[in-house]
């Protein structure tokens, strides 16, 4: 976490702080921590260009995706029931379409090119007359290819259709502007941007309650659309990050492209690469690099203890299983079981770039002298 947004979570902790429950409003201390609360969403508004009521609290943006999709589609299943979206989105959204195509929704998974990119003609060749729901991301978390969501978002408003976009890799990262594209839901992630785990928001156009069913009831908190106490503490931490984000927005992506450029630099030692997804359009922080005759299991397990790198996916029980990002791109083989996904951000250091750099090169060198042998 940035140490900005530690030191805003703390100051909510203590008793010196501002530590009551926001929703407590017959006291000044209920109210000191309502303002918090309040604060916090302006700033967040103020990244995101939108007004502060449409900001929803969530637990994060697993929680925000669930809650804009279902709560959409369930609240709007009178209006049609197609709902779209691409095989390559993060699990939170896939697995929420999955379940609401076994309560009755017809779903269409679109399939991005080689490079991971969505075309804005894909999504309306897809748009049939009962379509009321398109989910696409911002930002892949694989690959960090960047889909063009101010182009579908001016493509489908005049159509009608509600567009929900995925922004835990991109909030604070590019510039987003809800004020002039016409995006109805907008999920942020609190860890993605230096703030504390457990917390995200929901951007809701216009809040209107009727269009979003809640997935929880009780105390009526965020206007019902999402109840229970707010973490004030949570809050602050992220609102000081993404607002801290923003602010270095430049710096950090100018950073990025300079380590980007130093580690393949390195790499580039080695044959046998392939960069996945577009390297035209997508973030520096993210790299998806399969070594050739290498499989991503051996090359991570030689690291584990020295750097952090990681297959697409997570491993359940040992069992590694594919990429489903880079199958839906129709990378197959080894290409496929060879990938690994390499991130940085604003506290990685060129020496530390270098250094993993030179220790990947080692490895894969070692891998593939033991394969031949
Ligand atoms: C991390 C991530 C999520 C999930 O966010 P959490 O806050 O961890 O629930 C959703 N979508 C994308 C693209 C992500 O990178």
């Amino acid at each position: 976490m940035a140490i900005e947004s530690i030191e805003a979570l703390n100051r909510c902790c203590s008793i010196t702080g501002h530590f009551a429950n926001p929703a407590s409003l017959q006291h000044v201390f209920g109210e000191e921590a309502s303002d918090i609360v309040e604060k916090s969403r302006k700033k967040i508004a103020n990244v995101l260009k939108c007004k502060a009521n449409d900001v929803i609290f969530t637990s994060g943006a697993t929680e925000s995706n669930n809650l804009a999709l279902r709560g959409f589609a369930l609240a709007n299943q009178n209006k049609g029931n197609h709902i779209i979206t691409s095989a390559s989105e993060h699990k939170s959204v896939l697995d929420t379409y999955k379940h609401l195509e076994c309560v009755g929704f017809d779903v269409t998974y679109l399939k991005p090119d080689n490079d991971g990119i969505i075309t804005i003609q894909q999504v309306l060749d897809a748009i049939t007359d009962s379509t009321i729901l398109v989910s696409l991301m911002h930002v892949n978390n694989e690959t960090g290819v960047i889909q063009d969501i101010a182009g579908f978002a001016e493509a489908l408003a005049s159509k009608g259709i509600c567009f929900h976009v995925d922004a835990a890799q991109s909030a604070g990262k590019l510039s987003i502007d809800l004020e002039s594209f016409p995006i109805h839901l907008l999920s942020v992630s609190g860890h993605k941007i230096y703030g504390p785990k457990g917390i995200g928001c929901l951007y809701v156009r216009n809040r209107k309650m009727s269009y979003l069913a809640p997935l929880l009831h009780g105390g009526g908190q965020e206007h019902g659309i999402r109840p229970g106490t707010l973490p004030t503490h949570q809050i602050a931490g992220m609102a000081t990050a993404l607002d801290l984000a923003n602010k270095n927005r430049n710096a950090d992506y100018e950073n990025a492209t300079t380590l980007q450029r130093a580690f393949i630099e390195q790499i580039s030692m080695l044959d046998g690469l392939y960069f996945n997804g577009d390297q035209e359009h997508k973030l520096p922080n993210i790299i998806n690099v399969s070594f050739e005759h290498v499989s991503a299991d051996s090359l991570i397990i030689a690291l584990r203890d020295e750097v952090a790198i990681a297959s697409g996916s997570a491993c359940n029980s040992g069992a590694v299983e594919a990429s489903h990002v880079l199958r839906s791109m129709g990378i197959e083989g080894d290409r496929l079981y060879g990938a690994v996904r390499i991130s940085f951000g604003r506290y990685t250091t060129i020496d530390e770039i270098i250094w993993a750099g030179q220790r990947i090169c080692e490895e894969v060198t070692r891998l593939r002298e033991l394969a031949l042998a």
